[in-house]
């Protein structure tokens, strides 16, 4: 399938679907549909190969990173999260992504007519804590209510402003580049997905949400040349990887047998047919560095939490094609290609 035009292009193509499915939220193909055939036209915004996590442009002096979430997670609460927490370090974390330090967020609210209060309070004092842990105010917000039945519970949507330190962007990626994962994978969405579905696996598996901000702000006080950081969250670390080699036209090899994914949630994905690489994460995220600085990243990160298990997982390489593609040597050295999440494999799970 090729590439869709870059907006500015003579005409946008025409969307694969004439209605909105599950899949459009998925954060895969169809999602990327969206954005690349309807949104970027017609907002006339940048190139697709230019998207990443916030945007980045000057005001004024100084040089800011503005992005925006929705979360529907359900159910609200889960092992190790909640939506609260989810809708601070989500957005936190794309500021991060793009080198910026997070600043000021807002906070807009849809909630459901019969609504208990007390559930709403425990979701906004847990988004209290988040900003605060992750210093960062929540200044702006908005509240709306639907009638019983037209939204389930509560949606939140954040959005947030970050001061940047460094320009990390898909187009500094160069050959020749390590891609370092800042630990295992696949806990959130199968925690979220395991809650829901009332599933009881031996071991509680935990989301891993957190706050990544600190994890980038290390690695660039060591000194390390961080080229691009991406979080894994919809679509997993396949999409993210995938999105990032068709922005930047290079080839990526990965080795599957560096890429952690704990015991139990690759039990858990078996049993629910699900593949780790493509399930979700809210606090994990790759790194491109040069061959130089690898070992200076591992030791700061292996020093932060949560990112103790991080290894290199890959490099990049010149393309073999007309456009970038990903790579997985399997433990038993096949070669199969990694693509973009194909259809929806977790609604709602943030
Ligand atoms: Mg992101």
């Amino acid at each position: 399938m090729s590439e869709p035009d870059a907006p500015g292009g003579a005409c946008p193509l025409p969307l694969r679907h004439d209605h909105i499915e599950l899949a459009h939220g998925g954060g895969g193909r169809l999602t990327r549909d969206l954005v690349e055939r309807l949104f970027l036209p017609a907002f006339d915004a940048v190139a697709p190969r230019d998207l990443h996590d916030s945007a980045c442009f000057r005001a004024g002096d100084s040089e800011l990173a503005f992005t925006t979430d929705s979360y529907v997670v359900s159910p609200l609460f889960f092992p190790g999260g909640d939506i609260g927490t989810l809708a601070v370090y989500g957005t936190v974390n794309d500021l991060a992504m793009a080198g910026a330090e997070p600043f000021r967020l807002s906070a807009g609210f849809i909630l459901e007519e019969g609504l208990a209060v007390a559930m709403l309070e425990r979701v906004v004092h847990s988004m209290a804590a988040a900003a605060r842990a992750a210093d960062v105010k929540i200044v702006a917000g908005d509240t709306k209510v639907v009638e019983r039945g037209r939204c389930d519970g509560l949606y939140v949507n954040t959005a947030g402003i970050g001061l940047c330190r460094a320009r990390l962007a898909p187009g500094a990626i160069e050959v020749g580049d390590a891609i370092l994962l800042s630990g295992d994978l696949g806990r959130h969405g199968v925690a979220v997905l395991a809650q829901r579905e009332g599933l009881e696996f031996e071991t509680t598996i935990e989301s891993d949400c957190a706050n990544l901000a600190p994890l980038v702000r290390e690695l660039l006080r060591a000194g390390v040349s961080l080229h691009c950081a991406r979080d894994l969250t919809r679509g997993g670390f396949a999409t993210a990887l995938g999105e990032l080699s068709l922005a930047t036209g290079l080839d990526f090899e990965l080795d599957e047998a560096t890429i952690p994914v704990h015991a139990a949630v690759q039990a858990a994905c078996e049993l629910l047919g699900l593949d780790p690489l493509y399930v979700a994460n809210e606090g994990r995220f790759v790194a491109f560095v040069p061959e130089r600085d690898v070992m200076a990243a591992l030791d700061v990160l292996r020093r932060h939490s949560p990112a103790e298990a991080a290894s290199v997982v890959g490099r990049v390489v010149r393309s073999r094609g007309a456009r970038g593609q990903v790579s997985l040597r399997s433990r038993i050295g096949g070669i199969r290609l990694v693509d973009l999440l194909s259809g929806e494999q977790l609604p709602r799970i943030c």
